[in-house]
């Protein structure tokens, strides 16, 4: 048996591991940290828009994500 080239899509699948997002408030432009499974309301600093909310895993992003830390 022979196999040709090498597997590598599991490379390509982001690991659901917690982690910080850097989030830019949609309201007001304000880019803040936020982590990922947030617990609680997340809101902005700035003007208070939520910006993410908890569901018991991971939290629901309302924010565009600039960068995942
Ligand atoms: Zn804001």
């Amino acid at each position: 048996m022979k196999f040709t080239g090498k597997s590598k899509f599991r490379e390509l699948i982001p690991q659901p591991k917690s982690r910080f997002l850097q989030v830019r408030c949609p309201e007001c432009g304000n880019v803040q940290m936020i982590f990922s499974h947030a617990s609680t309301l997340v809101k902005c600093l700035v003007c208070g828009r939520v910006l993410a909310y908890p569901t018991g895993g991971k939290a629901r992003i309302e924010a565009r994500i600039l960068k995942t830390i």
